[in-house]
């Protein structure tokens, strides 16, 4: 499996287009309204170019997992779910939320939590392919748009990995930290209009799982 822990760091983050245009025109803007001597332009150019990537890697990013945030979630689940109606691709949605995580914090302490999410944060990144996008939604809880797949597809590396969580003891200072999680998953079809559609359905097929009794994959179709 490649490993994708330096991709969520930054590799993975490209510029679109009008973007690069934008900075491009801020830039020649700068050159020209300043009086800067023609030998420090390009280190001139290059500092601005430095700190404009930094400031707009910082609003997409999470800073304690590396995942994007809630924010570019929601610039992208549009995008994703507009391309698949036009296209009539297939688009399923995953939300993952980690059992009883309140008890992890409770038991081994606030920074033990923070290493679980980040070690979960990993896992969910090595399962999925580079089309695909993880993100942290929230607290202990994280979203994955899974692109060109149905959900019967779906699940099965969501099952892969609601097992390799469960199977895997973290270490935390040599202490052993078991957890699990529960999975709701929903698909773009037909019927469905809005995102907010797409959401509810995974949340309420999540909130089943966890009525269920945890550690589960519930699909929107049950
Ligand atoms: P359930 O199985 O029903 O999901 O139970 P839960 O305990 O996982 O869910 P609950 O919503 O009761 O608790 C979530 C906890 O997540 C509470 C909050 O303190 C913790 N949390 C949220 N963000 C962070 C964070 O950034 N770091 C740490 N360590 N804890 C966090
Ligand atoms: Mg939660
Ligand atoms: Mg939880």
């Amino acid at each position: 499996m490649e490993d994708r822990r330096e991709n969520s760091l930054g590799a993975n983050f490209d510029f679109p287009p009008s973007i690069l245009d934008e900075i491009q025109k801020n830039i020649e803007d700068i050159i020209l309204n300043f009086d800067i001597p023609e030998g420090n332009k390009l280190e001139v150019i290059k500092k601005i170019n430095f700190m404009y990537s930094q400031t707009r890697y910082m609003s997409v990013t999470d800073p304690l997992t590396g995942l994007y945030n809630r924010r570019h979630f929601e610039d992208c689940v549009e995008r994703e779910f507009l391309r698949s109606k036009r296209y009539k691709s297939n688009l399923s949605f995953a939300i993952i939320d980690i059992d009883f995580f309140k008890k992890i914090n409770d038991t081994y302490g606030h920074s033990c939590g923070d290493f679980v999410l980040k070690e979960v944060a990993y896992k969910i990144l090595q399962t999925f392919r580079k089309t695909d996008m993880v993100f942290r939604y929230g607290g202990e809880e994280f979203t994955v748009i899974i692109t060109e797949t149905p959900m019967e597809k779906a699940v099965i590396p969501l099952e892969r990995l609601r097992k390799a969580i469960y199977d895997t003891e973290f270490l935390y200072r040599n202490q052993p930290v078991k957890l699990s999680i529960s999975i709701g998953v929903s698909e773009v079809n037909d019927s469905t209009e809005t995102i907010h559609e797409l959401f509810e359905k995974a949340d309420k097929a999540l909130y089943k799982a966890k009525e269920n009794g945890r550690n589960q994959i519930c699909t929107s179709h049950l």
